[in-house]
C-alpha cells in the first residue's frame, strides 16, 4: 500500500504526488483553489484519457464540460493534503512519488 495522506506536515517537494482519478473528477477545481503550490490546472480532458473512460463517465463528464484536474506541477506538492480534503468528490490520491 503507497497511499500516503498527510495533514499538518511540509514536505520536501517531488517525494509525495497527487494522482486524480478522473473517473471521479468533475472538474470543478477546489483542488486548484486550495493548493499553495499550483500544483493543478484545469482543462479539457485529453483525448486519450477520454476515450479510456467507461460509457457512463463519459457521459457525466459530458455534463461538466470535458473539464478535469490536471497535474502538471506534481513535482512542487508538498503533501499538505488540502487537495485531498477539499475534493468533493474523493478523487485525489497522494503517493510515492517514482
Ligand atoms: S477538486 Fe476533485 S473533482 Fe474537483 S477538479 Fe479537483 S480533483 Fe477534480
Ligand atoms: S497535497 Fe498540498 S501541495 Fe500537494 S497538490 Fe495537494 S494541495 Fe497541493
Amino acid at each position: 500500500m503507497n497511499n500516503v495522506i498527510t495533514s499538518d506536515c511540509k514536505k520536501s517537494p517531488g517525494v509525495i504526488v497527487p494522482v486524480v482519478n478522473l473517473r471521479r473528477c468533475e472538474g470543478k477545481a477546489d483542488c486548484a483553489v486550495v493548493c499553495p503550490e499550483k500544483v493543478f490546472e484545469i482543462r479539457r480532458i485529453d483525448t486519450e484519457d477520454y476515450q479510456n473512460l467507461g460509457l457512463l463517465n463519459r457521459f457525466k463528464l459530458r455534463m461538466h464540460g470535458m473539464q478535469v484536474a490536471y497535474t502538471p506541477n506534481a513535482d512542487a506538492c508538498r503533501a499538505c493534503g488540502l487537495c485531498v480534503s477539499a475534493c468533493p468528490e474523493k478523487a485525489i490520491t497522494l503517493i510515492r512519488a517514482g
